[in-house]
Order: structure tokens, then sequence, then C-alpha cells
């Protein structure tokens, strides 16, 4: 994959420009086609078909269905290594249906490591996908959203394209985007410093949801982080790895070290970007992605350890929910720590959402690949945030964010969703 400053070592970089062009499609195209890799033996063999994981699944939950569970889903893709079956419509349609959860590796006693299984055999079927899904694929996942400057003019055109978008894409995006005021390269903690955090700003956080990453950039200062915003860094290609386009992951893992090599310390504030850059060691292999892996914290975490500084927090009276995203709660075992740094603001209650631990469905672009499912789930979780009567629910992940205020509007339901971190900014700025 070609990302801005790479120019010259793709295809045909020697060349006239006419055959560098038609160089850099052919090279997109022999992406597009190629499978990356499949889920390996080994990672197979661990699962012992035990079925404990089945109540904790929420497509199993959904539907009953045997292939709609984790059990089911490592079955047809040992069924797919064996050559018994091959990489057809039947095992995508399987594949697709997951959430990506891991809800079923949080609760597996053979720790089978789903996510890396799923990741790969979506690898496996994206050369089988039709050319139309294929090219969007590539188009968002490998061309837009690495790229700044495009997912900008993306964003910048949205209250025109509006129109054209499919409703559940409509439903999900908020109207207003930030375009102008980049966050700060470099802002300096009240005290003496404690060290460098490097924030990892996020393509749709940055681009959609910027006032959270302008909060946490004033939590961490007040706690005594010099924050650095590195300008070099790209989007973690989390969507990416998600969706089986492996290459393109492991690009952006290798730009994003060479970004935060500066720092401490890289804070993140998006629950699908930390639990992926937590694993950028094991994507990549190598001891310096491993190292880089070692010194990612969600905001929260950092926070909890190292508290919100010396401003007394004033009182925020109001009742909120913790809503815990996936990707936080299963890949990276945070519960408490948002839920403590919520109860330290004083007069806010903290409150449970019944049935919390159930995936509200944005899971990466399930809410716009696998409509009907998503649908279902949001459904179900802002019928519980409104059952627990809570007036704030805070989300620490901009997909579950969206995915959240478009179930409670279609309620009708008069619930504020926020980030936790703008929560204690509120409570540090009162
Ligand atoms: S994934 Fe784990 S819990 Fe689920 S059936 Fe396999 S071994 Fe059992
Ligand atoms: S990742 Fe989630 S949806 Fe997929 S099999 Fe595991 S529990 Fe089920």
């Amino acid at each position: 994959m070609l990302l801005e400053g790479d120019e010259g070592r793709t295809l045909g970089a020697e060349m006239p420009d006419g055959v560098r062009f038609v160089g850099r499609l052919l090279e997109a195209e022999a992406r597009w086609r190629v499978p990356d890799e499949a889920p390996t033996e080994a990672d197979l063999a661990m699962c012992v078909a035990c079925g404990l994981c089945l109540p904790h699944c929420p497509t199993y939950r959904l539907t009953g269905e045997e292939s709609a569970s984790p059990r089911g889903r490592i079955a047809a893709m040992r069924a797919v290594a064996d050559g018994i079956a091959g990489p057809d419509e039947t095992f995508a349609r399987f594949m697709d249906l997951c959430l990506a959860c891991r809800a079923c590796e949080d609760v597996c006693p053979s720790h089978v490591p789903y996510g890396r299984l799923i990741e790969r055999a979506r690898a496996q079927v994206e050369p089988i996908r039709g050319r139309r899904a294929r090219f969007l694929r590539w188009l968002g996942l490998d061309v837009v959203l690495p790229r700044p400057k495009l997912l900008w003019l993306a964003a910048a055109l949205q209250p025109l394209g509006r129109v054209v978008l499919p409703r559940r894409v409509r439903t999900l995006v908020p109207r207003r985007s930030e375009l102008f005021r980049r966050l700060p390269a470099v802002t300096e903690p009240s005290g003496e410093a404690r060290g460098t955090v490097a924030l990892l700003a996020g393509c749709v956080q940055d681009r959609w949801f910027r006032e959270v990453n302008r909060a946490t950039i004033r939590l961490l200062a007040r706690a005594g982080w010099r924050v650095l915003v590195p300008r070099e860094q790209r989007c973690c290609g989390a969507l990416a790895a998600h969706n089986g386009r492996l290459a393109t992951a492991r690009a952006l893992a290798e730009r994003n070290l060479r970004a935060f090599a500066a720092a401490d310390v890289v804070a993140v504030n998006a629950a699908g970007c930390g639990a992926h850059l937590k694993d950028v060691g094991e994507l990549l292999g190598t001891s310096e992605a491993h190292a880089f892996s070692a010194k990612v914290r969600d905001v929260t975490e950092l926070l909890h350890e190292v508290g919100t500084g010396d401003v007394e927090l004033a009182s925020v009276t109001s009742r909120v929910a913790y809503h815990d995203a996936c990707h936080a709660l299963r890949a990276q075992h945070i519960a408490e720590q948002p839920r403590a740094l919520l109860r330290a603001i004083p007069g806010l209650e903290v409150v449970e959402v019944p049935g919390g631990d159930l995936c509200c469905g944005a899971a990466g672009l399930s809410n716009v690949l696998e409509p009907e499912q998503s649908a279902e789930l949001r459904r179900r979780k802002a019928e519980a945030i409104v059952a627990s009567g809570a007036a704030i629910v805070a989300s620490a992940n901009p997909g579950c964010t969206m995915q959240i205020a478009a179930g409670l509007r279609e309620l009708g339901a008069e619930v504020e969703v926020v980030h936790p971190v703008e929560l204690l900014d509120r409570a540090t700025r009162m």
C-alpha cells in the first residue's frame, strides 16, 4: 500500500508519471485481489469445542444457530483449512456476521486467540467477494482512511453528500465534523513534567469527535504529562485489520511505530484503536513492535493511575451509565478504571446498564455492512440504557458512541452521549 511519504518505495517510482500511475493501479489491483493469509493450524487446534463461549456470543444469543457461534465459526475455519470446504460465500457469511467483539476469547478456558482467527479468516474471504464490494473496501480502508487529506475531503463534502448516503450510514455519522483548528502538536504540563505522552488522535475520532481529543489533552497536561500529537501519525489500522486488509494494517502500524517513537506512553481514547495498537506487536512480530504495544494505554487506565492533577473536581449533579465497549471490556479488560474516575466526580451517580456486556452492534463496520443484526443489537442497547434511568451515557469508543446515539434517537430518548474524559474535563473546568 502507498502511504504519504512512502512514494519512493512504490512500484515504478523511477518511471515517468504515466507509467507510475499505471504501476500504482496494478499494485492496488493486486492488493485488492490477493488474500493475505489464513488462520493457522496451531490457533485452530486450541479450540476443544467445549461450547463455554456460546452463551456469551451476541450473534449466537440472537439466532441460536451453531453457525453463528464462536465454536461453529472455528469449525468452519477448520473445515476450510482441512480442504473439506472452500472459502465460499457461505463461509464468508458466517465470518461476516461475527461482530469481532471477542467476548468468546475473553471467556475461553483454552485461550483461543479468536480475534486473530477472525481477522485471518476475513483476509481469506476477501478474494471471493464481488468486485463492487472489494472495490469499496479497498477505497475506504486502503485509500481514504489511511490518508488524512482524503478523510478531510470526505468530511468536508459530507453536508452535500449526506443526501446520497444510504440511510443506515446517514443516521450514524454526526452532522458536524471539525475541519479546522488542528490539535496542538505539543502541550506543556502545568507543573513539572512526569513524562511525555503521545496521543493517538484517530481518524474517525479526530474528524468527528475532536472535542474528545481536546479534553484528553487538557486532562493529561493537568495530570503532569507533556502531551504530543505527532503529525506523522495515521489511522491505527484497526478497521482494516478487522475487515481482512492485513497488509494495510501492517503498513499503518509500521508508520505509527516511527511516528510515536519519541513518547514514553502512547495514550488512546478510542477502545477499538487501543485494543488494536496493543496487538501490533503480534501483528508485526518484531521486538520494536512489541515494545510499542507495551507503551500503549487507554486514557482511562492512565488517568486512573496518575489521577487528574491538583484541580479540585466540581460537582456534576446527574446520573451516568458507563457503556462497556467490547474492545475495552473484552480485549483490554478495562472496566473498573473508567467507573472509578466517574465516581470521583462529586454529585455524579454511576449506574449500570442492564446486560451491559452485550455488544451494541457497532462492531467496526458491522452497523454499515450488516444493518439488520446491528439494528437489533442497537435497539436492545438503547432500551437497556433508558431502563438504567441515566441522563448521560459515557462511551469510550467512537463507533459505539455513534451507534448508541442513533439508537437513543430512534427511541426518542433524551440521553446525552459523551466520552468519560469529557465529563472529567467538565468537572475540572467548572
Ligand atoms: S472457543 Fe474456547 S470456549 Fe469456545 S468452544 Fe472453543 S475452546 Fe470452548
Ligand atoms: S467475536 Fe463476538 S460475535 Fe464473534 S464469535 Fe466471538 S463472541 Fe461471537
